[in-house]
């Protein structure tokens, strides 16, 4: 048993970012400047609420301002600090680097527990937050573009939007300051799913390459698999459900704050989420057995493991029996620095966040765009690509009947063909472009380098790279 102390989760990443620089041939100045986190906004503000004032903690850190805007989440949680919304900033700037996203990291959070409050107060305390940040630039559609976390989602991006546009109300890109929003407040369709699809979509990619299955000491495809899934949220929701329906996975173990479900034979997770949001927990629930100690789940066999929940579950005192061959990781720091030493040694491979969860900042990205443009993705070409497809079924009618031979084209491919794409499916594809060309640059290094034994390291040199470049051309 290692007996080193579990180190922060900032200390955690900039262990990671060590491990992987050390292999990189960066001027001493610049891998500083690469690592250090360029400035964190604290803030204190009060609210008026039930009869008296109470007193808020708010971060926004920004890491790297190599490109701007800065983007990256905000949390809600109790568990928010300093060193957590700086860890989590500097992953954003690898993670856009790592999936071309023209943004430097930044993250935000707020220290509450949004559960104890009613919609209304929330709101106040949302808009006075936003206001905080906003006026000092720390949200603003060209310098800072947050987007939801953990406690937070679309509701919270309405508020921050309509707070933002009420204080500029001559700007007319004032949509773009922050993403996730609704549809009908500027929103993009497929951005609540993005990073659950984007986790599928890195599973696929995973799975299409013998070389990496093999690394995992696995056989086969997706169908079939076992998954374990960490936290039935917006990303362990999204990411287990379309697995299961997709894919063929089995949801073999599902962990929640109130503890655990499992059932060998599969679950269904919509009746799960279902439960969850009725009764706040998975207690009772009849898919599985419910298990009081929720995290003792992770430890248990399954094909692959999917941590969607918190930093550092997986840490010095567990990762030793964990017997996932493959980890996932779509929360943000799941592992920490010291448990992915016990992990590598032992073979498992993990996929790491930068990666594995990049697909929220993708389609964030896509919002961010349309919103500049202010325009609906596919608006312009949909019933032109249509005409165009259907001229060529229409031609190909015309010569079979004058063939003499004529054959019929099958309605399913005539509906499927004739069909422009619409936003939801061109931003599915964009997320998959992403997700497959980003793995194919981590896979490369990872392949391609005696030194690099990991998908982690891979991914931190790919994006190190991409920074210090973008520095380097700026002249810094
Ligand atoms: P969420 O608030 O929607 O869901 C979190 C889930 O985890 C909830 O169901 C909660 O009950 C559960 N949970 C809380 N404490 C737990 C515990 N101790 N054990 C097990 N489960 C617990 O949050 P989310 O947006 O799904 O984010 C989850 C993770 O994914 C975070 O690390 C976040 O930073 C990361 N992430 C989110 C996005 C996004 O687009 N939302 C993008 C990138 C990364």
């Amino acid at each position: 048993m290692n007996a080193s102390p579990e180190p922060s989760f900032r200390q955690s990443v900039d262990m990671m970012f060590t491990r992987a620089v050390a292999l990189l041939d960066l001027p001493p100045g610049l891998e500083e400047k690469i690592r250090v986190c360029n400035a964190t906004y604290t803030v204190r503000f009060g609210v008026r609420l039930r009869g008296q004032i109470q007193t808020f903690t708010g971060y926004r850190s920004v890491h790297s301002e190599h490109m701007e805007p800065v983007k990256g989440g905000i949390r809600y949680s109790l568990g928010v600090n300093q060193d957590e919304v700086e860890a989590l900033a500097a992953l954003m700037t690898y993670k856009c680097a790592l999936v071309e996203a023209p943004f430097g990291g930044s993250k935000g959070g707020l220290c509450i527990d949004p559960r104890q409050y009613e919609e209304h107060e929330l709101e106040r305390i949302t808009r006075r937050f936003a206001y905080e940040l906003a006026k000092r630039d720390l949200i603003n559609p060209s310098q800072n573009v947050p987007a939801p976390d953990m406690g937070t989602g679309e509701r919270e991006m309405a508020w921050i939007a309509d707070q933002y546009r009420r204080m500029n109300t001559t700007d007319i890109n004032s949509q773009a300051c922050v993403t996730g929003k609704p549809l009908n407040a500027g929103g993009i369709q497929g951005r609540v799913e993005a990073t659950g699809r984007g986790v599928q979509y890195a599973l696929q990619e995973f799975f299409r390459h013998p070389e990496d299955i093999a690394a995992a000491n696995m056989t086969g495809t997706l169908d079939g698999k076992r998954v374990i899934v960490q936290g039935l949220g917006n990303v362990g929701y999204h990411a287990a459900q379309f697995l299961s329906t997709e894919n063929g996975s089995i949801i073999t173990g599902i962990i929640e704050h109130d503890g655990a479900l499992v059932n060998p034979k599969g679950m269904n997770v919509d009746a799960v989420r279902a439960h969850i949001l009725e009764t706040h927990g998975v207690k009772g629930c009849s898919e599985g057995e419910y298990i009081a100690n929720g995290p003792s789940v992770l430890e248990n066999e399954c094909d692959i493991l999917i941590p969607a929940a918190l930093e550092g579950v997986i840490n010095l005192k567990n990762a030793g029996n964990v017997k996932a061959p493959l980890i996932i990781e779509a929360a943000n720091g799941p592992i920490t620095a010291g448990g992915d030493e016990i992990l590598r040694k032992k073979g498992t491979v993990i996929i790491p966040d930068m990666y594995a969860n990049a697909g929220g900042v993708t389609v964030s990205y896509f919002e961010w765009v349309k919103n500049l443009s202010h325009i609906r993705f596919g608006r312009m070409q949909r019933r032109q690509e249509e005409a165009r497809h259907l001229l060529l079924v229409e031609e190909l009618r015309r010569i079979s009947s004058e063939s003499g031979h004529a054959t019929e084209l099958s309605g399913d491919f005539i509906s499927k063909y004739l069909h422009g794409a619409g936003e939801l499916e061109l931003v599915r594809s964009g997320l998959e472009d992403t997700m497959r060309s980003a793995y194919q640059a981590m896979r490369e290094v990872w392949h391609g380098r005696d030194d690099v034994n990991d998908l982690r390291v891979a991914a931190y040199l790919v994006s190190i790279g991409r920074v210090a470049s973008s520095y380097r051309a700026k002249g810094l």
